[in-house]
C-alpha cells in the first residue's frame, strides 16, 4: 500500500492491528520472508545507508558497515539460523494429580503491534535490531527513527516500506510531538532506546494501557584498571572502545578507575594509543567521527575543565570536531563525573585499589556495562559477585554486544529488559502456558 499523505498515528496503529488480527504475521514463513527482505534492503542499499550515517555523524564507511549495517545483517542471519529452534514449544512436567494423560507446555505467542523508538547514535542498528526481533516474534511494528539523525531517518523511512510488508511494518518519522502522539496509542509492547528522562515519559505513557516496555538506557560505564596489567594493551582497547563513534556509544567506557600509580603509568600509554589509532591530528583521520549536533558539542566542551588534559582537548564548533581527550586528576564530584559523558572525553579517577573501586561503583547508579582489566582471578570474581551492571566485560570493552547469544540490556538506571538473538523472542513474545487434558 502507498500512502502519499502521512497517516495519523491512530490510523497507522489501527491499520497494523487489523493486519495482526488476520493472523498474517504469525506463520514462521512470513517472519523469515520479512527478515530476508530486511537483509536484502541492507545489502542492496549499504552504500546509501553508510552515506546517511556519514552525513549524520561523520562515520567512516568502514565503521558504518561494521557497527550498523553488517551488525544488523549478522543479527538477521543468526535469527534465521535459529528461529525454528527458539520457537519450539517447551514441555513442562505435569503433577501426578492431573493424571498420566495430561500434558503441559509453553509456547511463544506474538504480542501484537510493537513500537520501536530509536536514538541517534547508532541510528540504523538501534532501530533495525529491535525490528528484527519484533518481526521474528511475529509482530507488526511501528518504527520511529531519531530525528537527530535526519539523513538516516529519511533513508530508513524510504527503504523499509520498499522491502517489507507495509500492512504490518510502518515507519513514523519525527521528534517529540510525533512520538508523543504515537505514545498516546495502545501498543502491545514499547521498545525504547535512549535516555532515562524520556524513558520515564515512555513508561508513564505505557502504564495508561498496561503496555510492557523495554528501556535500553545509558549511564556511566566504568573501566577498572588493576595494577600489574599490560598497560599498552589496556590503553589500546580502552581507546578503541571509548573513541568509536566519537565516544557516542551507550556502552563506551565512560571513565577509568584505577590507583594513583597505575594512573600515572596509564597516561602515556593512552597518549600513544590515541596517536597510533588516529594520528597526531585526529581531525585529519578518516576514521574519527563528529559530534551529532551543536547542543551536544557545547555540553561536551563545557566538561573539558574537569581535569588536567593528558591528550586532546582541541575542538572546532563549525565541524563539530572534538579531539579524543583524556583528562587526569579528575575529582569524583567534578562536572564530567556528574553525567553520562556520551562523547570523546575519558576521565581518569583514582581510588586506593580494588575495595575503593567496588565502593565507588556500588555507590552510584548500576551501569549499563562494567569493564575490568586485571590478571587476577580473585579480582574478577570479587567484581562479578559484588557489583551489578547490565553487562560485565573482562579485558575488552563493547565486544559483548556482538555476541548474539548474550542478552543486551541494562539494570536499574541503565534500563530494563534485554534483546538480541533469542532474548528478542523472549522480549517480543508472550510465553503462554498451555495445559491439555483429554476429555475421554
Ligand atoms: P534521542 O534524543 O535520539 O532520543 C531517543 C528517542 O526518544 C528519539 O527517537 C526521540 O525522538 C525520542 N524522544 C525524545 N524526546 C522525547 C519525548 N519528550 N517524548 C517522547 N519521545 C522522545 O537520543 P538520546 O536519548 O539522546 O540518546 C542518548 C542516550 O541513549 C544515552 O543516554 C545513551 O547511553 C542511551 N543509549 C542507550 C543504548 C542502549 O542500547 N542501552 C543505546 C544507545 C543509546
Amino acid at each position: 500500500m502507498n500512502h502519499p499523505t502521512p497517516e495519523q498515528p491512530a490510523d497507522v496503529v489501527a491499520r497494523l492491528r487489523a493486519t495482526f488480527r488476520t493472523g498474517r504475521t504469525k506463520p514462521v514463513e512470513w517472519r523469515t520472508t520479512q527478515l530476508r527482505r530486511l537483509r536484502e534492503m541492507l545489502t542492496d542499499n549499504g552504500a546509501d545507508l553508510a552515506a546517511a550515517l556519514h552525513a549524520d555523524l561523520g562515520k567512516s564507511s568502514a565503521e558504518a558497515f561494521r557497527t550498523e549495517i553488517d551488525f544488523t545483517v549478522r543479527e538477521i542471519d543468526h535469527t534465521l539460523d535459529h528461529l525454528a529452534d527458539w520457537l519450539r514449544p517447551e514441555s513442562a512436567p505435569v503433577p501426578a494429580h492431573l493424571g498420566e494423560d495430561a500434558r503441559a507446555w509453553t509456547q511463544y505467542d506474538p504480542l501484537g503491534v510493537v513500537l520501536v523508538i530509536a536514538p541517534w547514535n547508532y541510528p540504523a542498528q538501534l532501530l533495525l535490531a529491535p525490528v528484527v526481533g519484533a518481526l521474528a516474534a511475529g509482530n507488526a511494528v511501528v518504527a520511529k527513527p531519531s530525528e537527530l539523525a535526519p539523513a538516516t531517518s529519511a533513508a530508513l523511512a524510504r527503504l523499509l516500506p520498499a522491502y517489507l510488508d507495509t500492512d504490518a511494518v510502518a515507519v513514523v518519522e519525527g521528534g517529540v510531538p510525533e512520538t508523543t502522539a504515537l505514545l498516546a496509542e495502545r501498543f502491545d509492547h514499547i521498545f525504547y532506546t535512549g535516555n532515562g528522562t524520556v524513558g520515564r515519559i515512555v513508561m508513564r505513557a505505557a502504564a495508561e494501557h498496561l503496555t510492557p516496555v523495554a528501556l535500553e538506557l545509558g549511564g556511566k560505564s566504568p573501566a577498572f584498571v588493576d595494577r600489574d596489567t599490560d598497560l599498552d594493551v589496556v590503553a589500546d582497547r580502552l581507546v578503541r572502545g571509548k573513541f568509536l563513534n566519537a565516544g557516542q556509544t551507550c556502552v563506551a567506557p565512560d571513565y577509568v578507575l584505577t590507583d594513583p600509580a597505575t594512573a600515572a603509568a596509564l597516561e602515556p600509554a593512552l597518549v600513544r594509543a590515541v596517536e597510533t589509532l588516529f594520528g597526531t591530528d585526529p581531525s585529519q583521520s578518516g576514521e574519527y567521527g563528529r559530534i551529532v549536533n551543536e547542543r551536544h558539542f557545547d555540553r561536551l566542551t563545557g566538561l573539558l575543565d574537569s581535569g588536567r588534559t593528558v591528550v586532546g582537548g582541541d575542538s572546532d564548533r563549525t565541524t563539530k570536531y572534538l579531539a579524543p581527550t583524556v583528562l587526569a586528576d579528575v575529582a569524583p564530584d567534578s562536572p564530567v563525573m556528574r553525567e553520562e559523558i556520551f562523547g570523546p572525553i575519558l576521565p581518569i579517577v583514582t581510588v586506593p585499589g580494588l575495595d575503593g573501586a567496588i565502593d565507588f561503583i556500588t555507590g552510584r547508579d548500576k551501569p549499563l556495562a562494567l569493564y575490568v582489566f586485571t590478571e587476577s582471578d580473585d579480582t574478577r570474581a570479587r567484581i562479578a559477585a559484588e557489583t551489578s551492571s547490565g553487562a560485565l566485560g573482562h579485558g575488552l570493552p563493547l565486544a559483548h554486544l556482538t555476541v548474539s547469544d548474550l542478552p543486551f540490556g541494562g539494570v536499574g538506571e541503565s534500563g530494563m529488559g534485554s534483546y538480541h538473538g533469542r532474548y528478542s523472542i523472549e522480549t517480543f513474545s508472550h510465553r503462554k502456558a498451555v495445559l491439555e487434558k483429554p476429555l475421554s
